[in-house]
């Protein structure tokens, strides 16, 4: 692998000519223009085949590193086959590319020049140190070890028990092997598994290409469909199968490897029970084709690679492929910089976001909202600063805890610690004051941000910062108010997430003690009482939750709350964690009924986990279009021209006054462009006035769907939109 990066102000690129027959299809024509971005001219070589996955590792560690240093945010990869004289065949060169880029698109905004192309490009070169870089490498030497002995690696009959979605994918991939063998009869049919959501079946003997897919496709279609009897699945005994490659995988697995025919294909699978009929394949898509080494050994010979997705209906293979595109368009780092919601500034420094105003809008209506889910049970809210003498975090154990992560301030008297935690400082307040068993549970409430010293390179939007802030609360009370508190506060974090839409299908961990006792503090009866109040709790709400056992603090259990986003992806977001060890720590203590000190029970809990991370997640739940009580701008009017101004500028007025946040646009320009600059802002309501309008006192009201109702009365419009900013409607 040889890259040679490029710091750049700007590179312009065009596509002109195809420079061999498999270049890349379906690419955009035309200039592309990117601006501030780092161009890393890209040569995938012949010697990186043999560990196509372990170089594509190392080159994602590559790029961050030098991204890193340059603090771009903006990636080009830019096949350039300049660079080498002994390049790897195109079909991996253009997968490696595509894996490359949706592997950076977790970290950065990508771009990607076409392969195969002939281009013609202009690149401004920033000009300092670290604006030109060249590199070369292979796979990390650990594993390119491992590959230089070339040897094979067997084949193992996997215990896992296969779900329905499963063998149906797997299914369809035998069936991509099936067709195959009917379109090409010279191919020879390998092993099928699964990568990510997907599976694959390799095949040899024969060249596959992208363009045959859609061929392979239709093929698989006549197979599966319900009046073709001869290609059901049997199950045969393993002296049938003739294939050499199912010969050597039958061998691999030994005795327990069971044979199955479907059509004139005989195969021996890598899983136990691993079929459904063929009519349960509802549709199918081929995906992808890579290339692959039979047994992972680049001395043998080497086999097309072809992924596929498979579902029981129409519908689940619609909705995926919506999730797909949907997940590369709603990065919530492109996101945020479209809608100005957040900056990060190379002078502040890296994993340190900065809110625009419009994201510093969206934080605190989630705060507005956090508290006041909290105040009527019996929260006070308290404010505390963000550093403290080393002392607070000896004493807690956080000193240990964080070592190298935490941030020291040196003082011209004193020396501080940025806090890592909220918790020692709110037991400060707690241990300022006197309490009597009539006074627990005391329970505090404070957003605050803590500072961790995170690597450089793992840094992201706000997904992975420096400053984290927590949407912290404690709690100090009784063991027998343990479940009672636990209560209110899953009660808390349902309602939240229900009204954001994430509360369809979450899942909850009940992390409890393992067997060996002594591996943790406090008394056996308290850690009774204590695990099973979660448990309690976790039935009586009906929470689907699971437990798992020795995944508890050495100092207490707690429940970790699952959710999924929009996209199905799960963040382990709202948790309760109960606490022996601060309280021992600090010598809590409170009065009992008998006048004796007795040493109140911890908890710590937060709703939305940080809000850093919790935004960069409601963004791309969201994909940017937010619900009214989130949306930075909630109204736009339009002025149609300017005889309505005076009459629109009353009715922003108005607004404003109810609190709505509205803006006006009265620039001399069509209404078509003034729509569509609105819509694609997301404001939930694009208002319109004219003539008629101005006359009746209306509005003509758009939603961002672009649904439109004429004459609403102006009254009614505010009426409307309060009642759905303050319901907090989805
Ligand atoms: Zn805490």
């Amino acid at each position: 692998m040889k890259i040679l990066s490029i710091h750049a102000d700007f590179i312009e690129f065009e596509a002109k000519k195809e420079a061999f027959k498999g270049a890349e299809k379906g690419i955009e024509k035309g200039k592309h223009r990117i601006e501030e971005c780092l161009v890393i001219f890209t040569a995938v070589e012949k010697s990186d085949e043999s560990n196509i996955k372990g170089v594509l590792d190392r080159y994602i560690v590559e790029v961050e590193k030098i991204a890193d240093q340059v603090s771009a945010e903006k990636i080009v990869v830019y096949p350039y086959a300049h660079l080498s004289s002994d390049l790897a065949s195109p079909v991996v060169a253009e997968q490696f590319l595509k894996d490359a880029q949706k592997e950076l698109e977790r970290k950065f905004i990508v771009d990607r020049a076409p392969f195969g192309w002939y281009k013609s490009f202009n690149i401004s070169c920033k000009g300092h140190p670290l604006s030109e870089l060249s590199r070369q490498f292979g796979a990390e030497e650990k594993s390119l070890g491992l590959k230089k002995e070339f040897k094979d690696e067997s084949f193992v009959l996997s215990d896992a028990k296969l779900s329905k979605e499963e063998k149906i994918k797997l299914t369809a991939a035998y069936y991509v092997g099936v067709a195959i063998k009917e379109l090409f009869p010279k191919a020879d049919v390998g092993s099928a598994g699964f990568y990510q959501d997907q599976s694959y079946i390799d095949i040899g003997g024969v060249t596959v290409k992208q363009d045959d897919l859609k061929r392979i496709e239709k093929q698989i279609q006549k197979l599966t469909s319900p009046t073709v009897k001869e290609t059901s699945i049997k199950e045969i005994s393993l002296s049938k199968v003739d294939s050499e490659l199912q010969k050597d995988i039958a061998k691999d697995l030994g005795k327990k490897s069971s044979a199955y025919s479907i059509g004139k294909l005989q195969v021996v699978p890598l899983f136990n029970d691993p079929f459904v009929t063929s009519s349960s394949i509802k549709a199918l898509k081929l995906l992808n084709i890579a290339s692959a080494y039979w047994k992972n050994n680049q001395s043998n010979k080497q086999l097309t690679r072809i992924y596929c997705i498979a579902f029981s209906s129409e519908k689940e293979m619609e909705n995926y492929l919506k999730k797909q595109e949907e997940a590369h368009n709603r990065s919530h780092l492109k996101i945020g910089k479209e809608q100005g919601l957040f900056v990060v500034s190379d002078l502040v420094g890296s994993g340190l976001p900065l809110l625009a105003p419009k994201g510093a809008l969206i934080r605190s209506e989630i705060i507005k909202f956090l508290w006041q889910l909290h105040q009527d049970k019996g929260y006070q809210q308290v404010v505390i600063p963000h550093i403290a003498k080393d002392l607070l975090y000896k004493k807690s154990g956080h000193w240990e805890k964080f070592g190298d992560e935490l941030f020291h301030v040196k003082g011209r008297h004193e020396n501080f610690v940025l806090k890592p935690m909220n918790c020692p400082h709110h037991i400060q307040i707690y241990t300022a004051f006197s309490y009597s068993y009539r006074d627990l549970p005391v329970r505090f409430f404070e957003p605050s941000t803590v500072y961790r010293d995170e690597k450089p390179g793992q840094l992201t939007g706000l997904s992975r910062v420096r400053s984290i802030t927590q949407d912290d609360g404690h709690i100090f009370c009784r063991i027998s108010q343990i479940a009672q508190e636990v209560k209110t506060i899953t009660g808390i974090i349902l309602s939240f997430y229900k009204t954001l839409g994430m509360d369809k299908d979450y899942w909850v961990s009940l992390s409890v003690r393992g067997d060996d006792h002594s591996l943790y503090l406090g008394s056996e009866d308290v850690w009774k009482i204590a695990e099973s109040s979660l448990e309690k709790v976790a039935k009586e709400n009906k929470l689907p939750f699971k437990k798992i056992k020795g995944e508890a603090a050495f100092y207490g259990p707690k429940l970790d709350f699952i959710f999924k986003d929009a996209l199905e992806r799960e963040w382990q977001l709202a948790t309760v964690q109960l606490d022996f060890n601060l309280p021992e720590r600090f010598e809590l203590s409170y009065m009992n009924e008998q006048g004796k000190k007795e040493r109140p029970v911890m908890i710590h809990r937060a709703i939305s986990g940080s809000l850093e991370r919790f935004m960069s997640v409601l963004i791309e739940h969201f994909a940017g279009k937010f619900p009214a009580w989130l949306s930075p701008v909630q109204v736009k009017v339009l002025t149609i021209s300017d005889k309505h101004l005076d009459f629109s500028l009353d009715v922003v007025a108005k607004m404003r006054k109810k609190g709505i946040r509205v803006e006006l646009d009265d620039r001399v320009e069509t209404m078509g462009k003034k729509v569509r600059e609105a819509q694609m802002e997301h404001v939930n309501y694009i208002l319109t006035i004219g003539d008629k309008e101005v006359e009746k006192n209306t509005v003509a009201v758009r939603t961002r769907d672009g649904e439109t109702t004429f004459d609403v009365p102006v009254d009614k419009f505010i009426t409307e939109i309060l009642d759905e900013i303050n319901e907090r409607k989805l």
